[in-house]
């Protein structure tokens, strides 16, 4: 894959070719953005274009088929000795200080920031991406500072978060920050067609369907590819009709949201990540409704554009309770990470919306 295949970020990937051509990438950046924009995606294409041992000097371009190239693309991780992809593990609700210094008995011996104080192995220098950066443990983000404050000769550390100010200021004041907006939904429908195979749907896609994706993505590949799932898709169908209903029932809906979410299986993470995706079509809906309110156009599918204008006709609190709402879904997503009983969460996430809805409550 080339830097030409990489879609709807132009801006992004220009600022990053010109500091590589001018010999100006810095130590550590801070990419924020919605999920499923190609922030990893950017960050890995950057971490081969550091390491390819292929191309010619001046090049942005990595030439795709040198071991260093090999080795940054492999899958299902990368196998190249000078890069390290870490994520928050899936039975962890954070990053754990672990990952970065070491364990207990390994203490700055092992660990992320030990191994980029190493030599580059094969010379071309050390590159870190940490994903899930919004899920430091607040000691692992202390223990990264050293790092970001004095980052060792030719490493880079990237850090992937939904947004800067998630992050502690000490961390954010170190990092140079590069903004990812979320894609335009005909990027999303060429992404959706590229990548058909890969999000279970084995290319049978129609394209009445990859449109469709599309305009309900909110601009994220992950949210189309998630969409995919004809049971979520049918949910969300059902849940977006009932909070454009006139005074819908929180409790009843936690109910029935998390009998939903309890049908995917025993398991805590798949639990979690369902959870999120109802949150995440909640917040796109009131997102909608407030842009509705305020004379801009609903960006949505049929289904949604019904429910906002259904919801806009009775709602008499502003878009102001709108974006409070909007506040809720992005504070109850922050808490699905920590380990919270998904009833409970539930019942406590769409009260809250309800009484922004009705005035009871005020941002
Ligand atoms: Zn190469």
């Amino acid at each position: 894959m080339s830097w030409r295949d990489i879609v709807g970020q132009t801006r992004v990937v220009d600022r990053l070719r010109r500091a590589f051509e001018q010999g100006r990438l810095t130590g550590a950046y801070l990419f924020v953005g919605p999920h499923g924009v190609g922030k990893c995606t950017v960050a890995r294409k950057l971490a081969q274009a550091v390491l390819c041992e292929g191309r010619s000097d001046a090049s942005f371009e990595p030439c795709g088929t040198c071991p260093a190239c090999v080795q940054v693309t492999a899958r299902p991780s990368p196998t190249h000795p000078d890069l390290e992809v870490i994520s928050r593990p899936d039975d962890k609700s954070n990053l754990p200080i672990d990952a970065f210094i070491g364990d207990r008995e390994h203490r700055s011996r092992e660990g992320l920031c030990h191994r980029m104080a190493l030599s580059s192995t094969r010379g071309r220098g050390r590159i870190a991406i940490i994903d899930d950066a919004d899920e430091l443990a607040e000691d692992a983000a202390n223990s990264l500072l050293k790092t970001l404050e004095e980052p060792p000769p030719r490493t880079i550390l990237i850090l992937i978060a939904g947004s800067a100010h998630r992050q502690l200021p000490t961390i954010r004041s170190r990092c140079q920050i590069v903004r990812f907006q979320p894609l335009e939904a005909a990027d999303i429908a060429r992404l959706l067609r590229m990548h058909s195979e890969s999000i279970g749907a084995d290319g049978s896609l129609s394209n009445e369907a990859i449109e469709r994706l599309a305009s309900m993505s909110a601009g994220s590949l992950r949210t189309a590819g998630e969409l995919a799932d004809t049971e979520l898709l049918r949910y969300r169908d059902r849940f977006i009709e009932t909070l454009g209903k006139p005074c819908w029932d929180p409790l009843a809906t936690a109910k029935d949201v998390t009998q939903f979410v309890e049908s995917v299986g025993k398991e805590t993470p798949p639990r979690r990540r369902r959870m999120r995706q109802l949150v995440a079509v909640a917040a796109d809906y009131y997102r909608q409704l407030a842009r509705h309110m305020v004379g801009a156009s609903i960006e949505g599918d049929a289904g949604l554009v019904a429910a906002v204008r259904h919801a806009a006709t009775r709602w008499n609190r502003g878009p102001l309770a709108a974006v409070a709402c909007i506040d809720a879904c992005i504070l109850a997503e922050q808490q699905i990470a920590a380990n919270i009983h998904l009833t409970t969460f539930a019942e406590c996430w769409l009260d809250a919306l309800a009484e922004h809805e009705s005035g009871e409550r005020t941002a």
